[in-house]
Formats: structure tokens, C-alpha cells, sequence
């Protein structure tokens, strides 16, 4: 349980605002560990492999998209889930790919849901304040649909235990992640604080 671990990718947008010490410095000092850090150049490919690694990502999100465009009375361009996504994705494609992106490993525990409070939900337009999305950068489903792009939303987090285990995988090596200990660790995780009065 003090082990989970969770992928983050600072997206193209992330490091082009400049935002890469402050996403690390909003995990850092929640608790949370950087078990592996690494800056890359994403393909199409690795990109899509990425988004599909649930094989129900296609049609959870396109449907999800069609409740969205429904609640706010609009209507979604298309009724097939499956065709949704596939427009969601080409763009996610050419997005992820437009430059570096820094992914890395954040461990302790309960660290999925931790950093997907960190983060704050999937459009800016309504992540809450206080969450990196609400603090740090504006954009809509709307703008980002009228520009047929992906919406810029600085990072991805894993969405659940399942998801970051996969991820995970085919992000790092496991050379690549790196089991240490934190002085720190021992205030977050000790049953009992004692050794701190002399
Ligand atoms: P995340 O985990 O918060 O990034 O969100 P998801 O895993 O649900 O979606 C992954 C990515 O797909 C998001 O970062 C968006 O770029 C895109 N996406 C998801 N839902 C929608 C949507 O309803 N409309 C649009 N245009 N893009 C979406
Ligand atoms: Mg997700």
C-alpha cells in the first residue's frame, strides 16, 4: 500500500509554459516520492499505445464525450463512441508528439488518487482552483473542438492502480525506476514518532 506507484507526463504544453519544476514541485512536497524521471520524444505509435492500454479507454471516453456535449445541450459529431475516440486520439497523436514531454514515477501511498487530486479533472475550463489544471492554464472542450486539436491540459496522470501498472511498464525500464529511501519516509509511514526528542 506505501508502494503504490503512478505515471505522470508533462505534456508538450507543460513544458513549453516552462511548468515542469512547478508540476515536480507540487507533487514533491505533498509526500509523494520520484521513483524515475526521463525526457523523451513521443511517436504516434507509443502515443496511441499509451491511450488504448484499457481496452475499454475507446469506449469509455467516447461516450463520456457524448454525455458531455448532450448535458450541455449540444450535439456530439458523431453517436458512435468508437468514432469519437478515434477523432480524440488523432489529435492526442499530433499533440503529445509536437515536442518533449517529461514522464515520471511518483510512489507512496495511495499515490494514484493523490496525484489525480493534485492534477484536477480533464478540462481546465473546470478543474478546480488549487489543482494544477485550475491554477495553470485555461482551455475548454469547446475551444479545443472548434480548433480540431487536442484539448492542453499540461499533464497526464494514471487513472487508476490498474492503468498505472501498464503504464508504467511501457513508459520505464525497470532499471529505470529506483527503490531508496527518504528521511521523510519515516514521519509519513512510522507507527510510531519516536527518536525525534533528544
Ligand atoms: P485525463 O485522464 O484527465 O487526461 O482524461 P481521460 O483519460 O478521460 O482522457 C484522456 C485525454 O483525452 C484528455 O486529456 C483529453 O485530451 C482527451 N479527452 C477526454 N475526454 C474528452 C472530451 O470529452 N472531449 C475532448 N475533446 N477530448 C477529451
Ligand atoms: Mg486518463
Amino acid at each position: 500500500m506505501k508502494k503504490e506507484r503512478t505515471l505522470v507526463v508533462v505534456k508538450p504544453d507543460g513544458v513549453q509554459r516552462s511548468l515542469i519544476g512547478e508540476i515536480i514541485k507540487r507533487f514533491e512536497r505533498s509526500g509523494l516520492k520520484l521513483a524515475g524521471m526521463k525526457m523523451m520524444v513521443a511517436d504516434p505509435a507509443f502515443i496511441e499505445k499509451h491511450y488504448t492500454i484499457d481496452p475499454e479507454w475507446r469506449r469509455i471516453t467516447g461516450e463520456k464525450t457524448i454525455k458531455g456535449y448532450r448535458d450541455k445541450g449540444q450535439t456530439p459529431p458523431s453517436e458512435d463512441p468508437h468514432e469519437i475516440t478515434g477523432i480524440i486520439l488523432g489529435h492526442l497523436k499530433t499533440f503529445m508528439t509536437s515536442g518533449p514531454v517529461v514522464a515520471m514515477v511518483w510512489e507512496g501511498v495511495h499515490a494514484v488518487k493523490i496525484v489525480r487530486k493534485l492534477t484536477g479533472s480533464t478540462e481546465p475550463l473546470s478543474s478546480d482552483v488549487g489543482t494544477i489544471r485550475g491554477d495553470y492554464v485555461i482551455d475548454s472542450y469547446q475551444l479545443a473542438d472548434i480548433d480540431k486539436r487536442a484539448i492542453r491540459n499540461l499533464l497526464h496522470a494514471s487513472g487508476t492502480v490498474d492503468d498505472a501498472h501498464k503504464e508504467i511498464e511501457l513508459w520505464f525500464k525497470k532499471e529505470e525506476l529506483i527503490d531508496y529511501k527518504l528521511v521523510q519516509d519515516k514521519v509519513l509511514y512510522d507507527v510510531n514518532l519516536d527518536g525525534i526528542l533528544e
